[in-house]
């Protein structure tokens, strides 16, 4: 399936919460979920109680939507998180909050996953000192990330910096805002990730 490219506020309505997809304007009062707090559609205002299945989608749904990562994609990771060990709906979480987009986005180098996405892919980003330019590439512990020197002088990065200034950081990545490095501390637990989400439900979903 393509990537989703309509008005992306739309899907915040859909899920019923903030999916910070849209940069600054997700923390200010133009935020389109704070305005019309249902769901878009001439049905939208219409309160229809979901069946079990139409939970375990929606959850799915908001999970995918968050991290900007396309149905295959999804269903991979949900393949590597059954195979690890441990809880496979945190496992899952784990995996998506170790893209490399997200962690960009999380560092404060951007202002949502989609412009991460992009930045990354425009090669402004190092591992362990080496350029990576895959969205998709899952960070383990004790790499470090870096915005590329080169980068850092850019008005659209500068600008970027400028407004994510103090922003907090997930305490599994550890930045130094003078150098521009992050390491990865560890990998995020459950209890590190901001996301409203009953994973769970992803899990019986993938298990029918
Ligand atoms: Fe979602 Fe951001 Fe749009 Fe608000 S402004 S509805 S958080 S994408």
């Amino acid at each position: 399936m393509a990537r989703y490219t309509g008005a992306v506020c739309r899907l915040c309505r859909r899920e019923g919460q903030k999916l910070f997809l849209k940069g600054s304007r997700c923390y200010g009062e133009k935020c389109a979920i704070s305005k019309r707090e249902y769901a878009p559609g001439q049905h939208g205002q219409s309160k229809k109680k979901l069946s079990g299945y139409g939970q375990q989608l929606r959850e799915k749904q908001k999970a995918k939507r968050f991290y900007g990562v396309l149905e295959s994609q999804f269903a991979h990771y949900f393949e590597l998180a059954n195979k690890k060990s441990g809880v496979t709906g945190e496992n899952l979480l784990q995996i998506l909050e170790s893209r490399l987009d997200n962690v960009v986005y999380r560092l404060g180098f951007a202002l949502s996953r989609a412009e991460a996405r992009q930045l990354v892919v425009h090669g402004h980003f190092q591992i362990n000192g080496k350029k990576v330019n895959i969205p998709s590439y899952l960070v383990k512990e004790g790499e470090v990330i870096s915005l590329k020197e080169g980068s850092r002088s850019l008005p659209k990065i500068k600008a970027i910096l400028e407004q994510t200034e103090g922003k907090a950081i997930p305490k599994w990545l550890d930045l130094d805002t003078n150098t521009m490095q992050a390491k990865v501390v560890a990998l995020a637990q459950r209890d590190d990730i901001d996301l409203d989400i009953e994973e769970h439900l992803i899990v019986e979903l993938y298990s029918k």
